[in-house]
């Protein structure tokens, strides 16, 4: 059984970012440069912050982070979106979720340009990659795609994937890029009977859900390989995922852990999806 080591293979790919924007740097160009607009004083949402931060740092990009007071209105975070939307300097823009509860979420999300929408969950972009054509992608399935390429599974027909979770953010995408992949895909959610069998049939196995340690070895056939999204915390404060490690690893091929899994690989396609949009503002490199 082989551990998929989130952390190394980020690191790695982080590594050949840190390249392309030392090139670019070195060419006189102006470096890229990721926008992150935080508003409040939620503590998760400041930790997550400081990550992006650092890991924009890690590869020589600029960084900007816009801290807003809570109580801020609509309008006036919408005018800020608006402002990096106009500035030619900023080529992706993150707005931390969640937004305090006087906020409406999608309204503001909507209104960061598509070009620069490096979460990937603009409509535009959304609609790109239902009808398979090139966009930003967002960031965790993205990874997740990253991941199964690194264990030789680029092509992957005559494959049976199963994805559990439908969310817009993780489960949906990540179901459209495997289907591009020419796997055969199953979408599980809430509602699944026979969840179980179902998952037992898939040679990639997804859990993105939300439930700590659901997916037992009952759930994964023998060979298979198992993609952990999920990131709960226990009552003692650790981290685990949707799939219960212990019980899983000896009967998949390859596995993803909680932490170290998945969770780093998010961080480092953010990173490339604001090269790439670097890369397209700039027209650099055609
Ligand atoms: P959502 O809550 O938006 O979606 C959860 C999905 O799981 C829903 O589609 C839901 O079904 C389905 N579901 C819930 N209970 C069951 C069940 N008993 N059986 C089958 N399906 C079920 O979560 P997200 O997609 O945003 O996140 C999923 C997990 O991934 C979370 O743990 C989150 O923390 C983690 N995550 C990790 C990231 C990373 O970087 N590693 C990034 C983003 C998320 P229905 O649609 O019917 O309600």
């Amino acid at each position: 059984m082989k551990i998929i080591d989130g952390k190394e293979l980020s690191a790695k790919i982080r590594q050949t970012i840190k390249q392309e924007v030392q090139e670019i740097k070195e060419h006189g160009n102006r470096s890229p440069l990721l926008s992150v607009i935080l508003v409040g004083d939620n503590p998760a949402s400041q930790s997550y912050v400081r990550g992006k931060e650092n890991a924009c740092l890690s590869v020589g990009m600029e960084n900007r982070t816009i801290r807003l007071d809570a109580n801020i209105s609509q309008a006036e975070l919408i005018q800020v979106v608006r402002q990096q939307n106009e500035d030619p300097d900023v080529d992706g823009i993150l707005v931390q979720l969640p937004l305090p509860d006087h906020f409406e979420t999608n309204p503001v999300l909507d209104q960061i340009s598509p070009d620069k929408d490096v979460d990937g969950l603009h409509p535009v972009n959304a609609g790109l990659l239902l009808a398979g054509r090139d966009g930003l992608l967002p960031c965790t399935p993205n990874g997740v795609m990253e991941m199964l390429k690194s264990i030789g599974l680029e092509d992957l027909s005559g494959l049976n994937a199963v994805v559990v979770g439908r969310s817009n953010l993780v489960g949906k995408p990540l179901s459209l890029l495997l289907q591009q992949k020419n796997a055969t895909v199953t979408m599980a959610h809430s509602r699944t009977k026979d969840l179980a069998q179902i998952c037992s049939k898939a040679d990639i196995l997804i859990a993105a859900v939300g439930r700590p340690k659901m997916i037992t070895s009952e759930y994964v056939k023998a060979g298979a390989v198992v993609i952990d999204v999920g990131i709960n915390r226990m009552e003692n404060g650790k981290l685990c995922g949707d799939v219960d490690f212990e019980d899983v690893k000896d009967k998949a091929s390859a596995i993803t852990p909680v932490p170290g899994g998945v969770g780093p690989m998010t961080v480092c396609m953010l990173l490339m999806n604001t090269l790439k949009a670097y890369k397209e503002h700039e027209s650099y490199g055609r």
